[in-house]
């Protein structure tokens, strides 16, 4: 049995369960082949449709390492 785990755009987590991986996008690869792109079932409509990756994950570094005094 082979389960392939895909990463969540909106969370950045990983999809552990495949019943709950969605499919929202497909991405062309800079070189060979694209890719899908992939969030949690309860994630997949809060991804927009021109996602900032950058401005994203600085959020969710900065509420992750949740530096006090901020
Ligand atoms: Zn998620």
């Amino acid at each position: 049995m082979t389960t392939t785990l895909h990463m969540c755009r909106y969370c950045d987590g990983l999809i552990t369960d495949p019943g709950d991986a969605v499919r929202i996008a497909y991405e062309d690869g800079m070189s060979g082949p694209g890719r899908i792109v992939w969030a949690h079932r309860e994630h997949a409509h809060l991804v927009t449709p021109d996602p900032r990756p950058l401005a994203l994950l600085a959020r969710i570094r900065a509420r992750r390492t949740g530096h006090p005094g901020s």
